[in-house]
Order: C-alpha cells, then structure tokens, then sequence
C-alpha cells in the first residue's frame, strides 16, 4: 500500500492530483487535503583541530560510502536531542550542541524529501565506537575528505569551512 493511499481520517481511497499549487493526496469525502512535509535531520560536523568525523553508511543510500553522522530528527525531539542521540548511537561519543551551521535540502529521496539541518557539536577525542546505521566512523583532514555520498553534506561541510577559514 502506497503511503497516503487511503485516507487516514475516513479509509476512503486518496485522489492524487494538483490542488491548491501542488501535488497532493486528497480526500473527496472528508474534503480535506492531506499535507506532506520534507523530513527534517540533525545532520553533524564534529571538527577535532583540523579534521572532522566521517561515518562510512551501513545501509542505503550510500551504502559503503562516508558521510556526515546524523539523522532524523523524532517526534518530540529538538534538532539539539537528536545531534546528541545521533552522534552516539553512530559513533559513541557523547557531544554537545555548538551552533548551527547551514541548511540543505534534497527532493525525491528514498526516505520522500528531506530538510537537512547542518549542525556543529562540541565533542572530546575519545575512541570511536562505530554502531547503528555506521559500519565505520574515522576523523578525516578538511582538505583531504574522502568521497562523499551526498551533495546535501557537501555543501555543509563547504559551508563550514567558510565559517572556519
Ligand atoms: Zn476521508
């Protein structure tokens, strides 16, 4: 079952089409529209002098590949909660909000589309502990990062270094 293809207030099959300046599901019976939103994430640069922490994805997208720590934000949960939830659950170390740093968006992805939220965090150089949605989890050089799977995280990691040099 598609998501939103039924109604979720009456059970009646959802009408898909232009309504009110975009594509939407629409309920005929209830008359109402069910409004979709990008999913946001706390999406991390954890700078250590020089280098910055890089998880290697266990999991698509971009499996294998490095990027940023980080993700979804949860219900009742800042932008903040989840940066510190991320950060250990992928890594083990424990970090401290520090300031925010850019935001980034990326449309049609296999999660819907999703508002990143680019988001600097204090942390200590402890072991790193690779877990969750990491399979690794390495500080690299600013100036010698490795491939990186998301455009979204480069431009957050382009926007830090601006902010830094
Ligand atoms: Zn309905």
């Amino acid at each position: 079952m598609a998501y939103l293809e039924f109604c979720s207030n009456c059970g009646n099959k959802n009408d898909r089409g232009w309504i009110e300046g975009n594509i939407r599901f629409h309920c005929n019976y209830c008359n109402i529209i069910h409004y979709e939103n990008p999913k946001p994430t706390a999406t991390l640069i954890c700078p250590i002098k020089n280098s910055i922490l890089l998880v290697k994805r266990a999991f698509d997208p971009g499996k294998g590949l490095w990027g940023l720590p980080g993700g979804f934000i949860e219900l009742n949960e800042s932008p903040q909660d989840a940066a510190k939830r991320e950060l250990f659950e992928e890594t083990g170390l424990k970090g401290e909000f520090k300031r925010f740093i850019h935001f980034t968006y990326h449309f049609g992805t296999i999660f819907g589309d999703i508002l990143l939220l680019g988001l600097e965090m204090k942390i200590k150089n402890e072991p790193l502990r690779p877990g969750d949605d990491a399979s690794d989890a390495q500080f690299f050089e600013l100036n010698n990062l490795p491939y990186i799977a998301f455009e979204s995280h480069i431009k957050i990691i382009n926007k830090y270094k601006e902010l830094t040099t």
